[in-house]
């Protein structure tokens, strides 16, 4: 059955803009209004002098998951986006010296685990395992599918699944079954951050990550994360979808218990059948709506960290990097603490670099390099006093020594420029909440499945979200999946 209403979405990130390919094969007419002057949002990109840099999102995890909302979508994602898959999937390195390769060569592996800590290679693939069968369990029965009311959520089968994984435990407890070396322990629980979480907090069930990157591997596409972006939005433009840049919506408008349209920043009224916001989940309910209330409730929750990102264009490259590099910093413990509990940074923290001109020399003029450092860093927080000039020094200066230690001695003189997003930057540069660019709201168990904000509003029945900071969260495989789940829920709704 097709449809002829015009779904109004607000913002062209990946959310809205896989929304907009679902809801134009329906037959909707679709018009995406996005605030900046590119799509993309978080998995933006940004050219300078030749070189190429992903704003966000590098890492292509779960490939599963692309592969299965790309057919959803009519499309084949090995043919749309030409990948690498990495090997290894990205190089560890411990503040006290050793580096180690995060492999999916099983030799390799062993070898090195055993190296590190006799016996521990038995112990390496009986955590793999259980944790790749955590991620299967927790698509089923949490995220890959929508749910209406609270004894679907709430059910014994349901409780049994949170039992099965091992939802009281924390991480950084139930890694310490597997492995006594700290080194080991890190190595396997540090995934966390990608959901910008902290390790120490949060549940087992996370080790569904380190577990899906050895079993499926992570994937580079040829031209960058952005691809994902661009194959999507050709799609979308062909299925006849609309896209308006620089046209940020200051409201949605409502009447009753439904929203009639949107309103643009320069005052026209766009109307709509139903609207869609792609945007940043608590900001639409602080900025965009009328009633507070829940909004107020939002802000009670929990968020996720945020991100200083440095982007550098280098005239040299170093081949001390991988394609993706790690450092994980000591004190790391205490590094967590400073991020999540004073919402500080320590002196020397850990941080991950992209690199990809190793497996893509499109990235960057010949012999140069182009170089992405994140540095997870609190949230934008009103209450303590935050001298973002000095955290973002300390961040530098701390990348920057760390760097020279490993190797990359004379890596300062060779940055040729620098752009610098910090957590106020993400806030104004995609309206996400505390600048928490991993969620925005966290992946608590009480902020996730029935509980993470419905992907339709309880009042206004036409009105709905897709994106990281809805149902079931982020990270663009899960925000792809959102995209599904909340067009399967329109779908549902309008084509009765
Ligand atoms: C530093 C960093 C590293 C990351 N690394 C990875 C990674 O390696 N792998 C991975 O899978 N994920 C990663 N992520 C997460 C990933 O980028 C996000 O989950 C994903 O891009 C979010 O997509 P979205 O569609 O939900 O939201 P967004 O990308 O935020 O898109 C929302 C869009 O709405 C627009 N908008 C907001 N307000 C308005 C308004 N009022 N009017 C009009 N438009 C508006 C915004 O400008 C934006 O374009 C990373 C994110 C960051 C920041």
């Amino acid at each position: 059955m097709k449809s002829s209403k015009k779904a109004v979405i607000i913002g062209a990130g990946v959310g809205g803009i896989a929304t907009a390919i679902f809801l134009a094969q329906k037959g909707f007419s679709v018009e995406v209004y996005e605030k900046n002057s590119n799509p993309g949002g978080r998995c933006g990109q940004m050219l300078q002098d030749g070189h190429r840099f992903d704003l966000g999102a590098t890492i292509l995890l779960m490939p599963s998951l692309y592969r299965q909302v790309f057919a959803a979508l009519g499309l084949d994602m090995d043919k749309e986006l030409e990948t690498t898959s990495l090997e290894p999937v990205y190089k560890l390195f411990f503040d006290d010296g050793p580096v180690f390769p995060f492999t999916r060569n099983p030799q390799q592996m062993k070898a090195q685990l055993e190296a590190f800590e006799p016996g521990s290679h038995a112990q390496y693939e009986h955590y793999i395992k259980e944790g790749y069968s955590f991620f299967h369990l927790a698509m089923n029965g949490l995220l890959g599918r929508n749910f209406n009311h609270l004894f679907q959520f709430f059910n014994f089968k349901n409780v049994l699944l949170l039992f099965k994984l091992k939802a009281g435990i924390k991480h950084t407890n139930y890694i310490q079954r597997f492995f006594k070396d700290p080194r080991l322990q890190k190595a396997f629980t540090f995934q966390n951050i990608y959901v910008g979480q902290n390790p120490y907090k949060q549940p087992a069930f996370f080790s569904m990550l380190p577990s899906a990157e050895i079993v499926e591997g992570a994937l580079f596409p040829k031209g960058g994360m952005h691809q994902v972006v661009e194959k999507l939005l050709a799609t979308a433009t062909e299925l006849g979808v609309q896209f308006l840049y620089k046209k940020p919506a200051t409201q949605i408008i409502t009447n009753g218990n439904r929203t009639e349209g949107i309103q643009l920043d320069d005052g026209t009224f766009i109307p709509a059948d139903l609207v869609i916001a792609n945007a940043d989940l608590p900001y639409v309910y602080n900025q965009l709506l009328p009633d507070k209330s829940t909004a107020r409730k939002l802000n009670k929750k929990e968020y996720s960290c945020s991100a200083i990102v440095f982007h550098w264009g280098l005239d040299k490259t170093y081949p001390q990097l991988d394609h993706h590099s790690i450092f994980l910093n000591e004190p790391y413990k205490k590094g967590m603490e400073k991020i999540f509990n004073e919402k500080s940074l320590s002196d020397n923290p850990s941080f991950y670099i992209h690199a990809p001109v190793r497996s893509d020399k499109t990235a960057a003029p010949a012999n140069q390099d182009t170089l992405s450092i994140i540095v997870p860093a609190p949230q934008l927080n009103g209450k303590s006093d935050q001298d973002w000039q000095a955290l973002k020094q300390i961040a530098r200066k701390g990348v920057i020594r760390r760097l020279k230690k490993a190797g990359m001695t004379d890596i300062e003189e060779h940055i040729k420029f620098e752009t610098c997003y910090m957590p106020k930057t993400w806030e104004s540069y995609c309206n996400i909440t505390n600048g928490s660019v991993f969620g925005s709201l966290s992946h608590t168990i009480f902020q996730m499945g029935y509980f993470r904000p419905k992907n339709r509003h309880s009042k206004y029945k036409n009105l709905y979200f897709v994106g990281g900071s809805t149902h079931p969260g982020n990270g663009i495989p899960l925000v792809l999946l959102s995209a599904k789940l909340t067009s399967e829920r329109i779908l549902k709704d309008t084509l009765k």
